[in-house]
């Protein structure tokens, strides 16, 4: 069987404690490889090699348009190794091979965008309202990232992070999924062969209760970019606070897709279908909750279970499967306890709701109809290939229920009307709202969540400002004297 052990400063490094374990292939139910069960040794280890890395050596030395040359490089590396890569993804999440292609083959944008704004890193000059200074503002690296990531999209979501963060200067330490570690491990050994400075990126994998919270805790660790649970979240954001450390948080979704009588029915229908059964639920902006406005219901319903009812699925590998098998047993589980929740809570089952019946994890595309808001279908996030439809009557009916739950991530509007479109895009309470589309994401557009879905942004300019410092220098053109003992 395969190992990986961690990389740390520039090179493979075994666990301190001597263990690994082991990863699933989700499409055969089986472990494909080992993976190093890190500890607080490990993490202090790396930590300590990326606040070397930050302080000394070449990283600190090369100017912001050296930095964004090294991220250029690793843009093209990741480029050159996208078919490795999404052959690893692919074995140990289950994503589908046509998925990984096209998202590999995006990645590399977040290196040249993010490689480009380097040195467009400003400060400015403070229009002062004394005499006798020149005071201006740099910016500075925030010092040393502990970026920890989910199993869901491991490459993309890293990326996200990752390039940024190098570009402000930053040095990191990323504690990947335990249940996806290996691409994150094999792209930090592509980064190095394609020039990145030892220690600047380094990778300790193992447990979250583990690796992950003395991440966290370190006290070199200054800031933590996280994406995962919003259970999880909150108790990051509580020892992140506990340190005085800077923190963003990507968490979950329950993202309403709003189809209005006069919308494109066709496009709606399509959305919906692959707003939530794309990467077989398993994304945080899913669609998951499909409202339905009252007189199209039952044809929308018609047409989305027909549409979902063809979808093929099967071996991940193959370029023909459209939805691939849950990541893991727990999620496995999970998905298909919240089946027989929302069964229990009266709503209609109108497609699937079955495991298939295969070695690996497989649940069928699940559509459930006469679903009310206030059920836990409708509440909670699934994180799987289930869809709930809610009819509504009416656009304040539709803003009240797409606002009606705990989360505020994503949303789709579909309407031909545009005055509708902008005052729905107004009224719903998320970070991003598709118009007559669905899952549009890019390196150049702001990406976040409100309420429990999260705090910060990533992608777009703004994003690299998760990643600096603004220190304020103070010079004394004058040859001021005074009054020690009085503050000027
Ligand atoms: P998770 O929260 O269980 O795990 C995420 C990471 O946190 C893992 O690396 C895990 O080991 C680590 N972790 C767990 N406990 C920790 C602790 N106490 N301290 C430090 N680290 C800890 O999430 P998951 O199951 O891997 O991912 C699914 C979740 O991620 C879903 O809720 C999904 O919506 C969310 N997600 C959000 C976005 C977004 O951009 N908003 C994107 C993808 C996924």
């Amino acid at each position: 069987m395969l190992r990986y052990p961690m990389f740390i400063e520039g090179q493979a490094h075994d666990p301190a404690g001597g263990e690994w374990f082991p990863s699933d292939d989700p499409y055969r139910g089986k472990p494909w490889a080992e993976i190093a069960k890190g500890d607080a040794r490990d993490v202090d280890v790396a930590v300590e090699a990326a606040y070397r890395a930050l302080t000394s050596g070449p990283w600190p030395e090369l100017t912001a348009s050296g930095r964004g040359a090294v991220l250029r490089r690793l843009g093209d590396a990741v480029a050159e190794n996208a078919r490795r890569l999404a052959e690893i993804e692919v074995r140990d999440n289950g994503k589908l091979i046509n998925e990984m292609y096209v998202q590999l083959s995006y990645v590399p944008q977040w290196f040249y965008y993010y490689g480009g704004l380097a040195d467009k890193i400003e400060g400015s000059v403070v229009p002062l309202d004394k005499k006798g200074y020149f005071t201006f503002t740099q910016k500075e690296p925030v010092g040393v990232v502990g970026i920890i990531t989910p199993w869901n999209s491991p490459i993309l979501l890293l990326a996200w992070k990752l390039a940024p963060a190098l570009a402000a200067g930053c040095t990191v330490v990323i504690k990947p999924s335990e249940f996806t570690s290996a691409s994150t491990i094999e792209l930090v050994r592509i980064l190095h062969e394609a020039g990145l400075p030892e220690g600047v990126v380094n990778v300790v994998t193992g447990f979250g209760n583990d690796v992950g919270a003395s991440l966290v805790d370190h006290p070199l660790v200054r800031k933590i970019s996280f994406t995962g649970a919003d259970t999880t979240g909150r108790h990051i954001g509580a020892a992140a606070a506990r340190g005085l450390k800077r923190v963003s948080l990507e968490l979950g979704g329950k993202s309403p897709n709003v189809v209005f009588a006069d919308a494109d029915l066709d496009a709606a229908v399509n959305g919906a279908v692959s707003g939530i059964f794309a990467a077989t639920g398993q994304t945080c902006i899913a669609g998951s909750r499909l409202l339905v406005e009252e007189s199209v219901h039952d044809e929308v319903v018609r047409r989305v279970v027909a549409l979902a009812a063809t979808a093929r699925m099967g071996d991940p590998m193959d370029e023909a499967t459209q939805v691939g098998p849950i990541t893991t047993l727990a999620q496995y589980d999970k998905v298909l306890e919240y089946i027989a929740i929302a069964q229990r809570e009266g709503a209609r089952l109108a497609l699937g709701g079955n495991a298939a019946t295969r070695p690996g994890w497989f649940v069928e595309p699940t559509i459930f109809t006469g679903v009310h808001n206030s059920m836990r279908i409708a509440q909670e996030e699934v994180f799987g290939p289930v869809l709930a439809v809610i009819p509504f009557v009416g656009e304040d009916d539709a803003v009240t229920i797409a606002n009606d739950v705990r989360f505020g991530l994503g949303a789709g509007v579909w309407t031909s009307d545009i005055g509708r479109a902008f005052r729905m895009a107004q009224r719903i309470h998320s970070g991003t709202v598709w118009v007559n589309t669905y899952r549009a994401v890019s390196y150049l557009a702001p990406f976040g969540g409100v309420k429990d879905s999260g705090i910060g942004r990533e992608n777009g300019i703004a994003a690299i400002d998760e990643y600096l410092e603004t220190k304020c220098v103070w010079i004394n053109t004058g040859a001021l004297s005074g009054n020690p003992f009085v503050l000027r």
